[in-house]
């Protein structure tokens, strides 16, 4: 007898990162990992550097500074603020602090696929609710509830669809629930969002018991190499999260540059203007090619094949071919899409031009 894991360990299906590789091509185009394509704050970068002399120290482990830069540059209340090694790391925390087997932890049809992992990690049960026109739905969600749910995820926008809802829509969502369900806001990626209805959630976060904010420095920030994110929570949910975190799970040097990339509000902006000016060029041109391009709110954008599944791998196998990486869909149920981050002008141009050859 071989040592055996714990139940709903082994029905997990590792998740599997966007291709950073192609054979037989040196200058690849990576748009499968929704990464900034302006790469982080010179500034940020600096202060990593920085770190380099103090390699042999432990990392502060409450991350003060970092909660303070973040508290203050947001608007927020410091002792809220809860760190991570990515908001990947913030998800699994949670789920372990608060499910468990006959648990049941609900996300939405499409939603980021480390929600039904994080579930299954923890011997949780998954639930998906549908979705109506590739957009979480309030009612779907509420109609899932179960004496047994205990969390309730909602990437707000989406990975990866794209798609956002209201400030009048979470409400009703949160109204609806138990006060002992946490309803787990993702917004990794807030930033690019300008949509008057888009809601902030931070001050339900502050006035509910049951409201958790998640955000990441892996995307706005382009440190996602350094995997850094964060949580803002109830008092009691970080009093949960300390407990069960590791004590030293952010690296200095990301404190570091989180620090310095919060501050730099120039490289956000300049961020933020390069992805709307882009998302919506490169938007025109995927229609112009013969593909729907579905409205995306965030750093990417889905494409919808006419031809359905075949045709969207064999794009994606043709695109690879030709050193350009999009993300296939198959594993978030959305076999007939290809999800392309916004990359640089050079690399969209050369993207779109691609595709339009390809479609021919
Ligand atoms: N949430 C969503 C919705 C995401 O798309 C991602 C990144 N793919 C994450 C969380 C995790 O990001 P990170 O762990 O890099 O903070």
């Amino acid at each position: 007898m071989s040592p055996r894991p714990r139940p709903g360990i082994l029905d997990v299906a590792p998740y599997v990162g966007g291709e950073s590789k192609a054979a037989g091509v040196n200058r690849v185009i990576r748009l499968a990992s929704n990464e900034n394509p302006l790469g982080p704050s010179p500034l940020a970068v600096a202060a990593y550097e920085a770190e380099k002399s103090q390699l042999h120290r432990y990392p502060d482990g409450g991350a003060r500074e970092l909660r303070q830069a973040i508290a203050e540059t947001q608007s927020l209340q410091t002792d809220r603020i809860v760190c991570g090694a990515g908001s990947d790391e913030l998800i699994g925390l949670l789920v372990r602090a608060y499910a468990g087997q006959g648990d049941e932890v609900l996300y939405s049809e499409h939603g980021f696929l480390m929600y039904p992992i994080a579930a299954k990690t923890a011997g949780a049960t998954p639930v998906a609710a549908p979705e109506a026109n590739l957009t979480a739905d309030v009612d779907g969600l509420l109609a899932r509830v179960t004496e047994r749910t205990r969390l309730v995820f909602v990437a707000n926008p989406n990975n990866p669809t794209g798609s956002y809802i209201s400030e009048a829509a979470l409400r009703r969502l949160h109204k609806g629930l138990p006060d002992g369900v946490l309803l787990v806001v993702d917004m990794a990626y807030a930033e690019y969002v300008s949509a008057p209805d888009y809601p902030q959630v931070a001050d339900l976060v502050e006035s509910a018991g049951n409201v958790v904010m998640l955000r990441t420095f892996s995307k706005i920030h382009g440190l996602a190499a350094l995997r850094l994110g964060w949580a803002y929570c109830p008092p009691a949910v970080v009093d949960v999260l300390n407990r069960v975190r590791g004590p030293f799970n952010v690296s200095q040097a990301a404190q570091a540059a989180g620090i310095a990339a919060v501050r730099d509000r120039d490289h956000v902006t300049s961020s933020i203007a390069h992805n709307s000016k882009w998302l919506a060029w490169f938007s025109g041109e995927a229609a112009k090619a013969g593909i729907e391009a579905l409205p995306s709110v965030g750093n990417f954008v889905l494409l919808r094949f006419p031809g359905g599944g075949a045709q969207a791998e064999a794009v994606l196998a043709e695109m690879k071919r030709r050193g350009i990486l999009l993300r296939g869909m198959a594993g978030y149920g959305l076999p007939d899409c290809l999800r392309v981050t916004i990359g640089t002008e050079e690399e969209l141009r050369a993207t779109a031009e691609a595709l339009a050859e390809v479609m021919s």
